[in-house]
């Protein structure tokens, strides 16, 4: 059976009003649900912490003040897997939650209890929740304890249980030879098979509002599972009913592999 891991962005998970997003993560539990009845091995990797914690506060932009960030992660982790436990319920489909921090690529007996309980929970038909533990992972300059930005746990995740397929759901169509947002003329790739210091360039700076990672983490992502021989589909969170058409094999989004 094919392993495939999902990883989406808060910008596809929220609103540019700071509401949830509900048709997308609707879309995604049917997605989803329906890969896990065929047969597919499902893991979700998702952000979005700290974006659901300021909606459900009413807040309306990311606090400069780490223990408030923690604090709105630790808020919104739980209604996020709120959302998605009913969402994934109407489709019949049990999930669980797992929340990593550092010392699954830093200590091998971690890595190997988190590979464990991932193999239990496939095994049983669940479909796993990752997400990196924001309340007690802290900011990016944190590398005690940090993964760096969830691309890369999407990419450590899909390393971990050695899946078939990354998808990289993010709010643009692929990557481009510039940033699309800023110039109208940016040309797609439609396939990338070397992360060069040429490509890292045109990946440029952050992205956007609520999302951390950028392109330039999109990358780094890929890099890790070019290390692994494993491959990866960016494409963006308004396509997720083109989640079974990408695992068939067609050309959507930008497909990075060796
Ligand atoms: P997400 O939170 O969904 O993962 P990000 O905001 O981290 O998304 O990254 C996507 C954003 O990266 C795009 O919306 C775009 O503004 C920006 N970007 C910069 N350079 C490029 C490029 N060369 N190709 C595509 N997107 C780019």
């Amino acid at each position: 059976s094919r392993r495939i891991v999902i990883k989406i962005g808060t910008s596809s998970l929220i609103l540019p009003n700071g509401k949830i997003n509900l048709s997308n993560i609707d879309e995604l539990a049917f997605v989803l649900s329906d890969l896990n009845n065929k047969g597919y091995e499902v893991i979700l990797v998702t952000s979005g912490a700290v974006g659901v914690g300021l909606n459900v506060l009413g807040m309306d932009k990311r606090p400069a003040d780490i223990a408030t960030q923690q604090a709105l992660a630790s808020i919104g982790q739980v209604e996020l897997m709120s959302l998605y436990t009913q969402m994934f319920r109407r489709y019949s489909q049990k999930v669980s939650q797992l929340l990593l921090t550092r010392d699954v690529t830093d200590f091998p007996t971690s890595r190997e209890n988190a590979e464990n309980a991932l193999s239990a929970l496939l095994s049983m038909n669940i479909i796993p929740i990752v997400n990196e533990n924001d309340a007690i992972a802290v900011d990016e300059m944190d590398h005690q304890t940090k993964f760096g930005d969830n691309d890369k746990l999407g990419a450590i995740v899909a390393k971990l249980v050695d899946a078939d397929l990354l998808i990289m759901l993010s709010d643009i169509d692929g990557l481009y030879d510039k940033n699309p947002t800023i110039y109208d003329d940016a040309q797609i790739f439609r396939e990338i098979h070397e992360i060069t210091d040429e490509l890292r360039e045109m990946a440029g700076g952050a992205g956007s509002r609520f999302g951390t990672g950028g392109m330039t983490s999109k990358l780094s992502a890929a890099q890790i599972l070019f290390e692994n021989r494993q491959e990866m589909v960016l494409t963006n969170g308004a396509r997720i009913r083109e989640i079974r058409e990408i695992i068939a094999g067609k050309e959507i989004g930008t497909y990075f592999y060796r």
